[in-house]
């Protein structure tokens, strides 16, 4: 049997039979890698599952909801997902009537079992938490999760009931439920269906945590990365550190070091700040066994002690009993072991009995984040030792002049290739990555680490008819930064919206989108233009799928401006017959990432404006029928175009005697005149 006996469908498509003779052809050569250029349009998903199948046990990861559904509704039959816990209501505090101030219930990820308080918490879930386990006197133990099973794959799979075990992809032992017939807990129902599904569908930054971190899911035969041009930042944003003042002040002495205003270089900086870390690390085995004595003094339960011993000895310091007898001598001389935790329960309204229960408890958490903490500093130094120049450490401060302090600091790889095997693609034995932009093949695996001998280039020429896309530029002046906020140009922010005007009167009936590459333009636009409020619809973070959903179903000609919709959004068809690109999409340089990988790296920055654009450009065709206009604003458009056709997608019709003086009386006539001649109105 070869890879394309296993396509999900009678027929295929030309090219998609081309992409699986060329991956068999590939595997014939002991190739291991597959980059796949595959257009919108060509049928990635069916490809995805027919290679998926070939292998029998796979992953599949996305970056998009939308995309992982798809893959459930148009394959049930093969696939299954697992989804982060947050998006699973946790039955056992449901049961025990326990809801959020809006009524709704808690969602898994501040379910029972996740009570405990750890270090990369933000001030405002960890005072949720601390509300939560003041409620309870113990907190109970949930049996609706199963349980790790000594178990081996045979033994379990002898009773035929598949949830018990986790036969394709368990890297830590299996999983088993504890008790039959009690209501599960749903999280881990689906998370166990995962476990035993052939083929396992993800978003890339719960795989990323799960396969790193939780361990339940291991090695597969292959790890197939759909809409890949995103595992970059996805493991560049899995791998970066951040260390607040806030989850570092309960360590004495633990102070962000003051450089006041000596002058450092990047890596000088790093530095200081790596050595500061190794120190905190150095001292927090003494704190640990600190709160151990202080337990054993509160006669916390023994066993439940000796647990706690155990995970420290494994996860922080093997010699950490010793630790413990030394500090019992040294604090019988001195006889007091006094520390914040005592003074606050000292203060607390607590009658007498209840004292010792609550300073265990917050004891408890102390101890698990101090755990917390030591791994994620080793962790950090681990990585940043193998190659200290290719970070960069961000400082955030508060405060005002003279009051300014530290608030957090951020450490983050510039290039991810040394990364990416062992956080991602060790996952896979055979690993298949599609994109309709990945623009430069060789550029893109060098960034993801890949060995070109053992890799396979497969693009997929675009099929879209031009005519169906044609692209217009109405030269309206430089928008850039300097003009736009610095000079606050006036004519230009004029000029911006006499042209979204004139192009919304000409499509009355139509939806539409504008990029506005920031959301200070979006709300010019929605203020200033004629229609701005009637049909532009603009968003914030929280409700852009709301605003975005409402659009799709609005029987009115609703136009989305928007800064964040150039990529995961499908507006297939009607939902969109023109869009508006304002600025050309440059990253931003003021990101210190963005400047520095820059610096390092001069094609990222125009590969990476390439990217915006193509995606940009390519959320209103969906298919081979599909049409839009598409219209440019930014002078800096046509040559940025010419400069690098070479990386912009073929499918499209660029500029064909359509660029435009603007806002010129007679441009505007000529460019009514053809549209109005193509629109089917
Ligand atoms: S395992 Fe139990 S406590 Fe944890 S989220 Fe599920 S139902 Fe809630």
């Amino acid at each position: 049997m070869v890879v394309k006996d296993f396509f999900p469908h009678e027929e295929f498509r030309e090219q998609q039979e081309y992409v699986l003779d060329k991956i068999q052809e590939g595997l014939d050569r002991g190739k291991i890698n597959f980059i796949i250029q595959a257009p919108t349009g060509s049928g990635k998903t069916a490809l995805s599952i027919a290679i998926a199948r070939y292998f029998k046990s796979a992953y599949i990861c996305t970056n998009q909801k939308s995309l992982q559904k798809q893959y459930i509704e148009d394959y049930p039959q093969y696939a299954n997902e697992v989804t982060g816990r947050g998006n699973w209501t946790c039955k056992a505090l449901q049961e025990m009537g326990e809801k959020k101030e809006d009524g709704s219930g808690y969602p898994c990820s501040e379910g029972l079992c996740k009570l405990s308080v750890d270090e990369e918490e933000d001030e405002e879930s960890e005072n949720k938490k601390h509300k939560m386990i003041e409620k309870f006197e113990v907190i109970p133990e949930c049996d609706r999760k199963p349980v790790k099973c000594d178990l081996g794959y045979e033994e379990q799979g002898k009773d035929n009931q598949s949830s018990h075990f986790a036969g394709f992809s368990s890297s830590r032992g299996s999983l088993c439920w504890k008790t039959k017939g009690h209501e599960k807990c749903e999280y881990y129902v689906q998370k166990m269906k995962g476990l035993n599904s052939p083929i396992t569908i993800f978003n890339y930054n719960y795989f990323l945590i799960e396969s790193n971190y939780v361990g339940d899911f291991g090695e597969r035969e292959v790890l197939i990365a759909d809409e890949g041009h995103n595992i970059e930042f996805q493991i560049a944003n899995f791998i970066k550190f951040t260390f607040s003042n806030r989850n570092l002040n309960f360590l004495p002495g633990s102070n962000f070091p003051d450089l006041g205003d000596i002058e450092l270089t990047m890596k000088e900086k790093l530095e200081v700040y790596a050595f500061w870390l190794e120190n905190i690390k150095k001292t927090i085995p003494e704190e640990i066994a600190k709160e151990v004595i202080n337990l054993e003094k509160l006669n916390y339960p023994e066993k439940e002690l000796h647990r706690i011993v155990k995970i420290i000895r494994n996860k922080v310091d093997s010699r950490i009993e010793d630790l413990i007898d030394v500090l019992k001598e040294r604090i019988k001389e001195k006889r007091s072991n006094e520390d914040n935790i005592s003074s606050l329960v000292a203060r607390s309204q607590k009658d007498r009995s209840e004292k010792p229960k609550y300073e265990a408890r917050l004891r408890v958490e102390r101890l698990n984040k101090l755990v917390n903490l030591h791994g994620k500093i080793a962790r950090f130094l681990l990585e940043y030792w193998k190659n200290p120049s290719k970070w960069i450490m961000e400082i955030k401060e508060k405060g005002k002049e003279k009051d300014k302090e530290i608030e957090s600091v951020n450490f983050k790889p510039i290039f991810i290739n040394e990364y990416a095997e062992s956080k991602f693609f060790r996952f896979g034995k055979i690993r298949v990555i599609l994109s309709a932009t990945i623009l430069d093949c060789s550029y893109f695996a060098g960034n993801m680490g890949l060995n070109p001998e053992d890799t396979v280039f497969i693009p997929i020429p675009p099929t879209f008819p031009p005519e169906n896309h044609g692209v217009y530029h109405l030269s309206i002046g430089k928008l850039n930064f300097e003009n736009l906020v610095l000079n606050n140009d006036r004519i230009l922010w004029g000029n911006l919206v006499v042209a979204v005007d004139v192009i919304l009167s000409m499509f009355p009936k139509y939806k539409g989108i504008i990029h506005t590459s920031n959301s200070d333009i979006s709300k010019y636009l929605k203020s200033y233009c004629k229609e701005g409020h009637s049909r532009l619809l603009t968003h914030n973070q929280q409700n852009r799928l709301e605003v975005l959903n409402h659009h799709l179903e609005s029987p009115e000609p609703t136009v989305l401006c928007t800064p964040s919709m150039t990529e995961g959004v499908d507006l297939a068809d009607d939902s969109s017959r023109f869009q508006i690109l304002i600025k050309v999409p440059f990253p931003d340089i003021s990101d210190l990432y963005i400047s520095t990988r820059k610096d390092k790296d001069k094609f990222f920055y125009k590969y990476k404006t390439a990217i915006s654009v193509c995606q940009s450009i390519g959320r209103s065709i969906r298919s081979e029928e599909d049409w839009a206009y598409t219209f440019t604003l930014d002078s800096r458009f046509p040559k940025y175009i010419s400069d690098h056709r070479s990386l912009i997608n073929e499918s499209v019709s660029f500029y064909e005697k359509r660029i435009l003086d603007f806002p010129s009386e007679k441009s505007i006539q000529k460019l009514k005149k053809e549209i109005f001649r193509n629109l089917p109105f």
